[in-house]
């Protein structure tokens, strides 16, 4: 059950002044589920449910492979979990839920008897109850819950002044009815992908159109204005543009939902900036959607790398300028960026056809500079198809500037590369 089916439950529950708000944690979840005790009781169900005894064997082989492919990195050694659960596994919160939904099918009709329970909602490993205190006291009841089964284990917390925080509500009761706030825990900060940040459109918006959604649909009545308060000061302090309006999300429209093409592929995207957006607006009205990733990652930001201090012993892809007319000459080697200078060189002072830029300045009678003058360092990357993408590229754009001292017949149209050239013209 979610925030907002728990919201919902609560509108319905009926309050009397002496029931008490209380909360159950299950202790480590996920490593202490007994993976063949669940097993047996996925393979009782299917029974029960008349699968065909094919698709049964199917999903038991499947379980089993799921739940032996348990292994992690740590330390950079390879850890091999016994029992339990794999962490971050897809799987792991679908045979939680297998478990613990037969726990609760074979006890719960007689716990919430005996401790006159009167709601019971569960998401994940978090529990909420509301229990009447006339008849027990969360003592018992935590008591009851801990001796259910030796791995299953619960901490519990009960009202403070008649308000519990659950998930991300702060439900308060009066001896009649409940009301509902927004919960931020204690840490809370009021950071989002700033909107500066060099993330697409659609990431930095995620959050908003979250923050929005939940305003409208957690009816908060009173609390609404100042939830909304809070929403304008988070978008202010990560430098959104302010506009009263301006954020609301579209309203749902169910007859404006995609159905997905049975054509329809992804492509991933490294997103580096607004040009991205404009080589992946080609793609729009076609089979193919775009999602992006990001490199400035957290662990790029902190992990330490390494640099060479010389760049002219690296590899990649350079351009040679004329330092009389400024024309470029773009180039790649998988050598030295030095050896191939000298190469350039060379051909000019022996006036041999190898080098289109030493042509150049013989027939213009132009100057050839020191490597640190005219040599200009592009991208440093070993030789293969991305540096060749890249060399084609900045050919292309010099091409395009009518700046280019390479040979036109090794340059073809692209349209990907004229729209990051249009896209990068001020
Ligand atoms: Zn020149």
């Amino acid at each position: 059950m979610n925030s907002q089916e728990l919201l919902k439950n609560l509108e319905a529950t009926p309050m009397l002044p002496h029931y008490t708000l209380a909360s159950l944690d299950i202790t480590s979840l996920y490593t202490n589920i007994l993976v063949k005790e669940t097993r047996a009781i996925l393979a009782n169900i299917l029974q029960q449910r008349l699968i065909h005894p094919n698709t049964q064997q199917e999903l038991l082989k499947w379980y089993d492979i799921i739940t032996k492919q348990n292994y992690f990195a740590h330390k950079e050694q390879i850890v091999v979990q016994h029992d339990g659960l794999a962490m971050g596994a897809p799987s792991s919160g679908l045979i939680a839920e297998i478990f613990l939904q037969h726990m609760e099918h074979s006890h719960l009709p007689h716990l919430t008897n005996k401790h006159k329970i009167i709601n019971y909602c569960r998401y994940v490993d978090d529990i909420l109850l509301i229990f009447d205190s006339n008849h027990s006291n969360i003592q018992e009841i935590l008591n009851d819950f801990n001796s259910l089964h030796p791995k299953l284990q619960f901490t519990a917390e009960t009202e403070k002044d008649h308000t519990l925080n659950f998930l991300d509500i702060s439900i308060h009761r009066t001896p009649t009815s409940i009301k509902t706030a927004i919960f931020r825990k204690p840490t809370f900060t009021d950071t989002i992908i700033p909107f500066t940040s060099n993330h697409p459109a659609h990431h930095k918006y995620a959050t908003v159109k979250f923050l929005y959604n939940r305003l409208e649909n957690y009816n908060l009545q009173q609390e609404y204005l100042q939830e909304l308060n809070v929403i304008h000061n988070i978008l202010h302090n990560n430098s959104f543009p302010f506009g009263p309006h301006k954020h609301k999300p579209p309203t749902h429209n169910p007859a404006k939902q995609v159905v997905p093409h049975p054509k329809q592929k992804w492509a991933s995207f490294t997103y580096v900036g607004r040009e991205t957006s404009y080589i992946t607006n080609i793609f729009r009205r076609t089979e193919l959607k775009i999602s992006f990733q990001s490199t400035n990652t957290l662990d790029n930001l902190l992990t330490h790398k390494h640099h060479t201090q010389d760049r002219f012993s690296l590899s990649g892809v350079y351009k040679l300028i004329c330092p009389d007319c400024n024309k470029m000459y773009v180039g790649q080697t998988g050598r030295k960026f030095s050896a191939r200078y000298k190469e350039h060189k060379i051909a000019f002072h022996n006036n041999s056809n190898t080098s289109s830029i030493a042509k150049h300045l013989i027939q213009e009678a132009h100057s050839f500079g020191p490597m640190s003058n005219v040599m200009q360092i592009v991208h440093c990357h070993r030789k293969g198809a991305h540096l060749n993408t890249i060399e084609r590229f900045h050919t292309h754009t010099e091409f395009a500037a009518n700046n280019h001292l390479n040979d036109p017949q090794t340059i073809f149209p692209n349209a990907i590369f004229s729209t990051l050239i249009k896209a990068k013209q001020p």
